[in-house]
């Protein structure tokens, strides 16, 4: 599925790529609007409608991520809430030994993610993630969203990767075509982000059905000095 010779970089998003995006869609989609209703005495539909209309007005914006900012505008401890569903946080299929696989083979391996600080730091709670890799890159350091051609062009300036020997894995089409659009050269989309969840299509872009997939992993070749 991939030439190993030609990367050197991974770059792989964390929610719905290495981590089952359930937790996220249970946590979004039913737990959240459940107790905005009940926090403010909404009828089901009236809340629905109200968290729908602030999911259009953040989605492809940094506060769409930020739970700072979904705290100010539900009025509920967006974090705390988290704590509920944290037997959903898992790793996909065969993630962890992908994570191995590729620093073993020689190459850096770096989460590059939407998520806010709290809620990586929930997530390592619970799957030691952060200790299986060698960077962590949150859009919230940026102050950009993955979606913005200028994220990947200020993460480059820190990592220093050369894009057209970088993998990055997203379930995240509007960030993947950004990637591009910056010039990373070799990008994939996730077939199953949430195993609860519907497939993801894309027609530009393929998708991995499973990390194994991409095993082995070539040794990264170090040039001679
Ligand atoms: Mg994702």
């Amino acid at each position: 599925m991939l030439d190993w010779h030609r990367i050197e970089t991974v770059l792989l998003d964390m929610d719905g790529t290495l981590l089952d995006l359930r937790f996220d869609s249970q946590f979004w989609l039913k737990h959240l609007p459940t107790h905005f209703a009940a926090h403010h005495g909404l009828e089901p539909t009236v809340a629905q409608a109200r968290l729908e209309a602030l999911f259009d007005v953040s989605r492809r914006k940094l506060e769409f991520y930020c739970l700072d900012w979904w705290s100010e505008q539900t009025g509920l401890d967006i974090v705390r809430l988290k704590d509920d569903l944290v037997h959903l946080i898992e790793y996909r299929r065969n993630a962890r030994e992908f994570l191995a696989a590729v620093r073993q083979s020689g190459r850096r391996a770096v989460i590059v993610t939407n998520a806010h600080r709290a809620s990586l730091d929930l997530k390592h709670r619970h799957t030691g993630i952060i200790d299986l890799v060698d960077a962590v890159e949150s859009a919230h350091d940026h102050r950009l969203p993955k979606e913005e051609e200028r994220f990947w062009s200020t993460v480059h300036q820190r990592l220093r990767f050369d894009p057209a020997k970088t993998l990055l894995v997203d379930d995240n089409i509007d960030a993947l075509t950004a990637a591009e659009a910056f010039g990373i050269a070799h990008l994939l989309a996730v077939a199953e982000p949430d195993s609860g969840g519907e497939r993801l299509e894309s027609a530009r872009y393929r998708a991995l059905e499973d990390f194994a997939l991409l095993q082995p992993i070539a040794p990264l070749a170090r040039e001679a000095c």
